[in-house]
């Protein structure tokens, strides 16, 4: 039952993807039902309403990529493809009734703290005062397009992988994809068959930890609805491998690195026949530097006779197509830049003004932070999902985020007893955890020499350094001194 007090608290969440859905059900369970999902696009979806490449699909396995108060028993596959996870998302929404709060179309353009109370303006003209504002606005969203020359001059087809034209036809058409992150790696593997010819660009190689991806049978899944037990023991045993994963890139000369490092140069050794081009996929930093690709079949795909790795660096783009700096001209119809995102722009480009007028722009000129990725000094009742410095990268983002809402509605509980008004992480607090955290990033596997998204412009790597299981303890409680609490 909601408490007395309850009707007094006003939320606002902001991003309907997979962090907001969850402040929605969660906010619903708790009976604070007194809130807004103000999500900028027409649909629920964020980064999977945003991806619709062919291809795309979560290297977490399903059962963990989910939440854990709506497991799946129908997950087709152990990596399901991202129409089946975004038409998951949405049925969770609908099911709990998520929707009739969420207002489409509607981007918030400014949150400023006045009087103790958010005053959000959308570009829609809508305003709307809150007293805790959530923040989920996910991650790797604003698209990254390169700095090449000649962008635009280019008279095929050309978009980013995050924004996919499907009305142009790739079947018998010279595809060219940009990149080699995660997201390269799936469209060639997806595409190289309907191709007359793939180009891949290759600015760095990438290491690529090998995977099956079997389909669940249609017993299994019947077993797995019948006896939710069984969906918690394949939950447990992934997280226990990520558990081993998180203990190994935090550590770069431990075993557990070793055997990641192992199974990557395996993979490469066994399953490129020539050693050419074996050569030229071979990186030259350790495994996981980058974020780490998991692949059941890059490797065949980029061994295909229409496929061609190219590792020749871009001079510029043409009205024909990628020249590389040996004067080769790359004909192409179709040119995907799969070149990544702004990873530092998190709740930006919306305005966010806390206390006595500070500017989360201006505090974030360097580079953003928050105490433990939550919250800000002097931007009271402002908590982020997936904010600065986080557990990212071949984790599971939905299990971040609801450790990170229990945190949060830990902090929620106080205000909505009335024991205090204001709460948000003190300076202190703050510069403390950042100093460990620089610190204990210098012994991880992604300080040791590569160029990543991962990295901060210090070159720093801007993520949590600690193993997993000491951040499901972080979140289980607040430290309350390191909060600047107000009544
Ligand atoms: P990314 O990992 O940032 O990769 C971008 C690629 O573009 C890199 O290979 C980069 O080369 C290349 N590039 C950028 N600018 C270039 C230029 N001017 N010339 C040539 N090459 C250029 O981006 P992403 O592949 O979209 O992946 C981003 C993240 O999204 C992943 O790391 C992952 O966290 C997430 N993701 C997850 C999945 C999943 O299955 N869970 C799938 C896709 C994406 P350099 O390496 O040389 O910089």
């Amino acid at each position: 039952m909601p408490s007395a007090s309850t009707g007094d608290l006003r939320f606002a969440v902001i991003g309907a993807g997979m962090a907001g859905i969850l402040s929605a059900v969660k906010l619903k369970e708790a009976g604070l039902n007194d809130f807004t999902v103000y999500e900028k696009a027409g649909r629920l979806g964020g980064t999977w309403r945003e991806n619709t490449y062919p291809g795309l699909s979560c290297d977490v396995p399903s059962h963990l990529y989910c939440y854990s108060f709506a497991l799946n028993p129908d997950w087709s596959h152990l990596y399901s493809p991202g129409d089946e996870i975004e038409a998951y998302f949405e049925g969770v929404a609908e099911d709990r009734g998520v929707l009739r709060h969420v207002r489409f179309g509607d981007e918030v353009v400014s949150c400023a703290f006045i009087d103790g109370r958010w005053h959000l303006t959308t570009d829609q003209g809508v305003h709307d005062v809150v007293d805790v504002v959530i923040a989920a606005t996910g991650v790797l969203h604003h698209p990254k397009y390169p700095d090449i020359k000649g962008l635009d001059s280019f008279e095929g087809a050309m978009f980013h992988s995050a924004r996919w034209d499907h009305d142009v036809a790739i079947d018998g058409a010279r595809v060219g994809v940009i990149g080699t992150g995660s997201t390269a790696m799936q469209i060639v593997a997806a595409t190289v068959d309907r191709t007359e010819k793939l180009s891949l660009f290759q600015r760095t190689a990438q290491w690529v930890m090998p995977a099956v991806n079997p389909a669940y049978t249609p017993e299994e899944r019947s077993g797995f609805r019948q006896d939710r037990r069984l969906i918690e023991a394949v939950r447990d045993s992934v997280a226990q491998l990520f558990d081993h994963f998180s203990d190994g890139i935090i550590n770069a000369g431990s075993p557990e690195m070793e055997m990641i490092e192992t199974f990557c140069l395996d993979n490469l050794e066994n399953s490129v026949t020539d050693a050419e081009l074996r050569e030229r996929l071979r990186p030259d930093y350790r495994a996981a530097c980058k974020r780490l690709v998991v692949s059941t079949n890059f490797y065949e795909a980029i061994q295909r006779p229409n496929a061609e790795l190219v590792t020749d660096p871009i001079e510029a783009l043409e009205p024909g197509g990628v020249r590389t700096v040996d004067g080769r001209l790359h004909e192409l119809d179709v040119l995907v830049l799969a070149t990544g995102f702004k990873v530092d722009a998190f709740v930006r480009p919306m305005a966010v003004t806390g206390r006595h007028g500070a500017d989360l722009g201006q505090v974030w000129a360097d580079r953003p932070g928050a105490y433990l990725s939550i919250s800000v000094p002097d931007f009271p009742n402002f908590f982020m999902l997936n904010g600065p410095n986080g557990p990212v990268g071949n984790f599971s983002l939905v299990e971040v985020a609801e450790l990170q809402f229990g945190y949060i509605m830990q902090l929620v509980e106080r205000l909505r007893a009335g024991e205090s008004r204001e709460i948000s992480a003190t300076q202190d607090a703050m510069e403390r955890l950042e100093v460990a955290r620089v610190e204990a990033a210098k012994n991880t596997i992604w300080s040791t020499g590569c160029r990543s998204w991962y990295l901060d412009d210090r070159g720093i790597p801007a993520v949590w350094p600690w193993p997993f299981s000491q951040f499901r303890r972080e979140m289980a409680a607040p430290k309350w001194e390191a909060f600047d609490v107000r009544t």
